[in-house]
């Protein structure tokens, strides 16, 4: 079996970045970080400014000092129209992102916004709506949906749009067991296409079988920044971080062993 991460071209990097809602109140304190390759899970307690550093990447918010640079090019000179086809983001609350009164409407909005033709457009959002299990529901009102599907609409409306990195902000909060595999291979499948896969997550059980890196965020900074198999084992950055270990860490500790050796895999 082959590495696919190699075959992930885009790359975000950042350089002491900082950013404040007000003044002498830092969110973001000096970030250095290069964010490319194997799909990426950021982890860390309520407040600890994940949302905000997505929304800085997705130059949503305007640093008070330090650079993005998207493959090669400061995002802050790229323009709104530009990065909106290269990066999407997938907001935690689909009602932040849905207003349109039909769900191929609201997938197909992004698509034709960004130059694609209304052929292209309807295209990509059918294709996207059944990648996400919603095949059946394209003529549906959003609001007639539940909130987990609401989420996989806003997922659609993002994916359609066919971007080089993909953000997705607690995209398992509020799924089922089959909701949670689903965003899990469409994590998959979107890595496997060659795009950058990041993703902000509460559930410690889904970043330890999905992802390869995690990082562990925690007032504004990076305590850890590493492979997932390593972020488990870093117990005073989860502590200080206020996250719980995976369920499967617990177990094995109760059981009596001291730790578990993760078989490394290719791909996760
Ligand atoms: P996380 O995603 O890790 O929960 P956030 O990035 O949402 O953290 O929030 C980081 C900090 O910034 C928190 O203290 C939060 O209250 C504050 N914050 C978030 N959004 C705003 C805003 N729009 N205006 C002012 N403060 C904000």
């Amino acid at each position: 079996k082959i590495s696919l991460a190699s075959k992930t071209t885009a790359e975000l990097i950042v350089r002491n970045l900082h950013f404040s809602y007000e003044k002498g109140q830092e969110v973001i304190r000096g970030l250095n970080v290069t964010l490319s390759g194997e799909p990426i899970a950021i982890i860390g307690q309520n407040g600890a400014g994940k949302t905000t550093f997505v929304k800085l990447l997705k130059a949503l918010l305007k640093p008070d000092s330090g650079e993005i640079v998207l493959n090669g090019e400061r995002t802050s000179e790229t323009t709104a129209a530009q990065l909106a086809g290269r990066i999407g983001l997938i907001f935690q609350n689909p009602n932040d992102q849905i207003f349109k009164h039909k769900v191929i409407d609201e997938v197909m909005f992004g698509p034709l916004n960004i130059g694609q033709s209304n052929e292209e457009a309807l295209t990509n959002a059918k294709a996207m709506l059944k990648l996400v299990g919603l095949a059946d529901k394209a003529e549906e009102n959003p609001y007639d949906l539940s909130l987990a599907e609401r989420k996989m609409v806003a997922m659609a409306s993002i994916l359609a749009m066919d971007t080089d990195i993909v953000i997705f902000d607690e995209p398992t909060m509020g799924q089922d067991v089959r909701g949670k595999a689903n965003v899990k291979e469409i994590i998959h499948s979107l890595h496997e296409e060659g795009k950058l896969v990041i993703c902000i997550l509460h559930d410690m059980d889904f970043v330890a079988e999905t992802f390869g890196r995690t990082i562990i965020f925690s007032n504004g900074g990076m305590l850890f920044d590493g492979p997932t198999r390593e972020a488990f084992a870093q117990e005073e950055a989860l502590r200080l971080a206020r996250v719980e270990q995976p369920h499967i860490t617990k177990i094995v500790q109760r059981l009596g062993y001291d730790r578990i050796v993760l078989k490394e895999t290719e791909l996760v």
